[in-house]
């Protein structure tokens, strides 16, 4: 029988338990010392410890994934630590676009997806002396938010990269990338692309709580310009929200664009889940600043079923248990080498 297996981390357990939902095996690669959190849960069939999760290209995790004919979902846990060189070398089928995590992982590509696409994106700063207005400054690659900051003038901005150096969150000589800042509701639109059905599903929407930045609101104005605090975006946790219906239609282009764009220029294109993150403007139009190419942590806030897929599907759907249907599905009509290579 096939296995679904993933990291032990990030949304293992709603993948796993949508695995075993669809009828499949499932298989944890765990680091020993998340064993007992994952040991908690009966849907679990096979763990594979290791000391780091980088081990999952590596000789035992091959035989043990190869042993259970098992496919590799990935998440944001192996993207944020396997190089672009270790993702390639697993051996084991990886489910969605593999090549598509290192256009997520590149600034510069992300960006020309992005723009390829048609979706609007903040402008970029070439450097840090063009600073005039509030600018977010980021670390490369998918590191959550942790060691962002916003500045408005060159001064500013070397003030709090200094500080953040000095207190070792992030490293002297680090490259960031620089961003025009954009006010606006955030919304991390959440999809899924199916080459079975040739078809594009909207699977849900969420916030993100980024921690300090939400204390910031709650201090009086006054007192913010000399609390010396430079906020950062590390996630926390997601919660769900529900699009105006009027929203809904925009949101379904965008992601439609997105995989259109993915086809033309990371061939075969986008397939599985991904999710495009961005601020609904004062005029109500999307403005992106990021895409992920595979399952996001927030699709988590649906464990037991998105809304949306409720409508389409007349029963409770997590991510998890799509991305294992279609699994399943593809194996039965030997079409898996389309959804996972
Ligand atoms: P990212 O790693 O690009 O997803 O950014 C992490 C967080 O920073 C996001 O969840 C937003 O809260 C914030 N953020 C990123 N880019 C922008 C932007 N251009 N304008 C406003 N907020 C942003």
């Amino acid at each position: 029988m096939r296995s679904v297996a993933t990291l032990g981390s990030h949304c293992a357990l709603q993948l796993l338990k949508g695995a075993k939902d669809e009828g499949l095996r499932t298989v944890l690669v765990c680091e020993r010392g998340r064993l007992g959190l994952y040991g908690r849960y009966p849907f679990i069939d096979v763990t594979v410890p290791v000391d780091s999760f980088a081990e999952v290209a590596g000789q035992e995790c091959r035989r043990v994934l190869a042993e259970n004919k098992s496919v590799l979902v990935p998440h944001g846990t192996l993207v944020a630590q396997l190089g672009e060189s270790e993702i390639s070398s697993i051996e084991a089928p990886v489910f969605g676009n593999r090549r598509m995590l290192r256009w997520e992982s590149d600034r510069v590509l992300k960006e020309k997806l992005m723009r390829e696409a048609g979706l609007r994106v903040p402008d970029p700063v070439a450097s840090p002396a063009d600073i005039s207005g509030p600018v977010i400054a980021k670390r490369q690659g998918a590191a959550g938010g942790r060691g962002y900051f916003v500045s408005s003038t060159p001064q500013e901005y070397e003030e709090k990269r200094a500080a953040l150096v000095s207190d070792g969150t992030i490293s002297d000589g680090e490259e960031l990338y620089l961003q025009r800042y954009v006010p606006g509701v955030l919304a991390y639109l959440q999809y899924f692309y199916s080459p079975l059905h040739g078809r594009l599903e909207f699977f849900g929407a969420d916030q993100r709580h980024e921690s300090d930045i939400e204390g910031l609101a709650r201090i009086p104005a006054a007192q913010q310009p000399g609390s010396g605090w430079t906020p950062s975006f590390n996630v926390i946790g997601n919660s769900p929200i529900v699009l105006r219906e009027s929203l809904l239609d925009g949101a379904y282009r965008m992601g439609e664009s997105f995989v259109e764009a993915s086809g033309r220029l990371v061939g075969p294109g986008m397939n599985g889940p991904f999710c495009i993150e961005g601020v609904y403007g004062a005029d109500a139009s999307f403005t992106s600043f990021e895409f992920s190419a595979r399952i996001v942590a927030g699709t988590s806030v649906y464990m037991g079923g998105s809304p949306y897929y409720g409508l389409l599907f007349g029963e409770e759907m997590s991510m998890g248990r799509r991305i294992a249907r279609e699994i399943r599905e593809a194996d039965e009509s030997g079409r898996l080498g389309e959804v996972a290579f």
